[in-house]
């Protein structure tokens, strides 16, 4: 095969944004792919006539030139989502992010009074230093609302005692609320509604996996090969020279983009990195989630986006209706409730069969009265690898230490959720796609042209 100017591995958010705006520059690619399919873990799955993604997912508007991109590829097809989602607490619902308001009918008038005034303790007189995810949120939102609602969630969620987390696991959920609204919002009545409470999002009609569909075909079909696993990157002289594909075929390549999870970028190297690089990599882990989705004959079970549980008992953390994104993930008069299970590898949700984890998440919704197990008209298991950078205590500085050892590689270029390990979203990916191919512009050359696209 005739190598491309740009190698780009990985067809999840981040390769194909690559590609896309390769696509645009008039680069020359290859996208090789690993799956049978594009979208990594950003999909849409169908059964039957029900759909539904990989997580439950919204296109945040964050970044100015992603959303116009995306609104100018796909026009009327992505719409504009105003759903509210709200946390599941001793059966009583509230709404998220948490809203002082809502919390007095909800978590109990003496609940929020003790809550105000752990608030104001923290703040104004227990200036903890913000060095983990829990000192953080107890600073922030004092002990009891952190207990109630973020510290059993944050340790369901990522597999690791809040007090070992680093701030960022928190990525932009925990912004808008402070001290000050918080107050202002407990004892203002509702003229005082603060902009937290934004449900808005971008969603397409056919589900998150539409965003990923648009870039494959605007990165043009041929130029992605599925079923394509990188197996090994072979350098020499400080550059990568070749790639070997499904540990059959050898192809040699000139600028490479790589979405590969950073430990298997480290791993796929010929010759190997260092040993001190291998174990550093060892020290990076990634979380998985096991989704149950159970496809139901009820027209609707809550008006919301998403439902989340810090319940420490319960081994979900979140449970999603595809139907109140966009209705054409659900036949009329049906609904579905995609249940997200965080786990890692090897564990017992992740290794356990269909049926069990069907069975156990059916009582399970049962008991909270939110479902009755005469709807269920059929269910499926998805596992989703790879999900979560997990951001412990001090990841900084060993994901920097495998950065700057890769950086020596002067034509790799490494984007992605978990090839830069950093807890980012489809628009960041955008935009890390979007500057990496404009690295490789270069004003002094002359444009590069591809051959037979339309
Ligand atoms: C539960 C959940 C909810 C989410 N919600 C949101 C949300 O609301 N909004 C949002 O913007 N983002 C959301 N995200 C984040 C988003 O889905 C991910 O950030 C995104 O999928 C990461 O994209 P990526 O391209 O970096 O990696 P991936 O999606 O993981 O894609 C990597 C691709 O590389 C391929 N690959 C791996 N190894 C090889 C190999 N050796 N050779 C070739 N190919 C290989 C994989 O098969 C995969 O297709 C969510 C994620 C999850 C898990």
């Amino acid at each position: 095969m005739i190598h491309s100017e740009l190698t780009i591995i990985g067809a999840g958010p981040a390769g194909l944004a690559a590609g896309f705006y390769a696509r645009r520059a008039r680069i020359p690619f290859t996208l090789f792919e690993a799956n049978e399919t594009v979208g990594g873990n950003a999909r849409t799955l169908r059964a039957g006539d029900f759909s539904f993604d990989t997580g439950a997912h919204r296109f945040h508007s964050q970044d100015e030139a992603a959303t116009r991109d995306l609104l100018e590829l796909m026009g009327d097809e992505l719409l504009q989502i105003n759903v509210p989602s709200q946390i599941v607490f001793n059966g009583r619902f509230i709404d998220f992010p948490l809203s002082p308001l809502n919390l007095i009918g909800n978590f109990g008038v003496s609940n929020l009074i003790r809550a105000c005034f752990g608030l104001a303790w923290s703040r104004l007189f227990k200036q903890t230093e913000q060095t983990s995810f829990e000192s953080a949120v107890v600073t922030r939102y004092g002990k009891t609302i952190a207990d109630a609602f973020l510290l059993g969630y944050t340790e369901k969620l990522w597999g690791v005692p809040p007090s070992q987390l680093s701030p960022r696991v928190s990525g932009k959920r925990l912004q808008g609320l402070n001290l000050r609204t918080f107050l202002i919002e407990a004892f203002g009545g509702s003229r005082v509604k603060t902009e937290h409470l934004d449900g808005r999002f971008f969603y397409p009609r056919s589900g998150i996996g539409a965003i990923m569909d648009h870039f494959a075909a605007a990165c043009g079909h041929e130029q992605i090969r599925l079923k394509s696993r990188i197996t090994r990157l072979y350098h020499t002289d400080h550059r990568i020279s070749e790639i070997e594909i499904n540990e059959a075929e050898q192809i040699p390549v000139s600028e490479i983009i790589s979405t590969l999870p950073l430990s298997v970028l480290l791993r796929n190297l010929h010759p190997a990195p260092p040993a001190d690089m291998l174990d550093a990599a060892k020290r990076i882990q990634f979380r998985n989630v096991v989704l149950v989705a159970l496809f139901l004959d009820r027209e609707r079970i809550t008006p919301n986006a998403s439902l989340y549980f810090p319940d420490r008992t319960l081994p979900f953390t979140r449970i999603y209706e595809p139907r109140n994104r966009s209705i054409k993930m659900a036949p009329n008069g049906k609904t579905s409730l995609v249940v997200e299970i965080p786990t890692g590898f090897g564990s017992q949700n992740w290794t356990a069969n269909d049926s069990d984890l069907i069975e156990r998440t059916i009582e399970q919704l049962s008991s909270l009265r939110l479902i009755r197990k005469t709807t269920v008209l059929d269910s499926m298991v998805c596992r989703i690898p790879f999900a979560y950078p997990v951001l412990k205590l001090g990841f900084e500085e060993t994901v920097a230490k495998l950065l700057t050892y890769l950086s020596r590689f002067e034509n790799l270029h490494i984007i992605g959720r978990n090839g830069e390990f950093a807890y980012t979203h489809i628009h960041d990916l955008m935009k890390a796609g979007r500057e990496a191919v404009q690295k490789l512009k270069r004003p002094s050359e002359k444009p590069l042209l591809v051959e037979a696209q339309n």
